[in-house]
């Protein structure tokens, strides 16, 4: 009877969703689950904000939504085209009035994602949430200041204190209030995946540093166990003020780094690197190799760092933006936040740096010429 069911469901669907008919959605054998509860699952994927029928009721919270628009971005991520077929592949009861929903999802013969979905009955309804509120059930709540903290081992509580310092301090340069959060505490990458239910993404293989944030004005995830994410709180606060294509990423990564930081350290413990301890490290650079050319250092290790500056404290950080923060300093001090908003928007694309530089001609007297010169001199304030 329930196959019988099942059919009827699938024709139904390949007649609504050309994508995913009959032959695109499978549910294990020995599975026994509501079929009403699957075309919920499969409405939710296809047409998420759309929902056609009242006796499905939809996520409503903007964690669950963003994280379900995730899956659905991580299944088709670098496909070729949209024909993705899922099988649900577990199904089981979380001791209350919920169920866990596991599919995989899989692109030809090849599987690219695995990913699960908490569905809870509702008189004669389904909801469905993400199931990171099932997987951090027993997690604690920490607040400090307008920051609340999701985590199962302890904070550190000083760390805390300094973003929420950071949060203050970059909301007054752009004349907004400071935020409040909510942080998950993940210890890297893979983790934070798990947490939102997915449990294999084809797209993330070897994936560790990369954090997630902020989410819908809101939610933070922050991988190493680290309670200060105020690096990307700066884009997100230039986000609310400047157009995106306005918006210099050379001007906005040398503000990243002086304003928040330059992320994670290998050594210290996972402690952020600060600009000031950069700044230090690249002048014993210049003085073991006094003839460095800093516009090409500037220009030629912002994406990718191949100077092995700092290697010692982390792979990610790179001199480029190191130089931009040092430049970013100096507008500061000299023109203020007026000078910054000009730099931050001074246009972006390919012609980055070229707009960047006719900007700190403008406000610095700064151009190609005297670069090395002028750096040399804004290094040693
Ligand atoms: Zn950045």
């Amino acid at each position: 009877m329930i196959k019988q069911i099942i059919i009827a469901v699938a024709i139904f669907l390949s007649c609504a969703f050309p994508f995913y008919g009959q032959e695109n959605y499978s549910i294990l054998d020995n599975i026994d689950v509501p079929t009403k509860l699957i075309r919920l699952v499969d409405e939710c994927l296809n047409d998420f904000n759309n929902p056609l029928s009242k006796e499905l009721s939809l996520i409503e919270d903007p964690l669950s939504v963003a994280i379900i628009n995730k899956i659905k971005y991580e299944e088709l991520a670098n496909l070729n085209s949209n024909k993705i077929r899922r099988k649900l592949i577990n199904f089981y009861p979380d001791g209350l009035k919920g169920h866990i929903l596991q599919f995989a999802c899989y692109h030809q013969n090849e599987l690219v994602l695995i990913w699960n979905l908490y569905a809870k009955k509702v008189d004669d309804a389904y909801s469905l949430e993400s199931s990171i509120y099932y997987n951090t059930a027993s997690y604690h709540s920490t607040k400090v200041g307008k920051t609340i903290y999701h985590h199962i081992n302890d904070i550190n509580i000083s760390r805390a204190k300094t973003f929420d310092k950071k949060n203050h301090e970059i909301a007054k340069q752009f004349n907004l209030p400071a935020q409040s959060f909510d942080f998950y505490m993940v210890r890297d990458y893979q983790e934070l995946q798990k947490l939102i239910g997915i449990d294999y993404s084809k797209k993330q293989i070897g994936q560790t540093r990369d954090g997630w944030g902020v989410i819908k004005d809101q939610f933070i995830f922050s991988v190493m166990n680290n309670e200060d994410f105020s690096h990307d709180i700066f884009h997100y606060y230039s986000g609310t003020v400047h157009e995106r294509p306005t918006r210099n990423w050379v001007t906005e990564e040398g503000l990243a780094y002086l304003w928040g930081n330059a992320y994670y350290t290998i050594e210290h413990n996972g402690e952020n690197a600060n600009q000031e301890e950069l700044v230090e490290i690249l002048k014993e650079f210049l003085i073991q190799n006094p003839s460095l050319d800093f516009y090409s250092l500037f220009t030629d290790h912002f994406w990718n760092d191949t100077t092995e500056i700092y290697k010692e404290l982390a792979p990610d950080i790179k001199v480029g933006r190191v130089i931009a923060g040092i430049i970013c300093h100096e507008v500061q001090q000299t023109k203020g936040q007026e000078g910054l908003n000009q730099l931050i928007t001074c246009g972006d694309g390919k012609d980055r740096f070229d707009n960047f530089m006719d900007m700190t001609e403008k406000l610095l007297g700064l151009n190609r010429n005297n670069f090395d010169e002028k750096i040399r001199v804004y290094l040693n304030r």
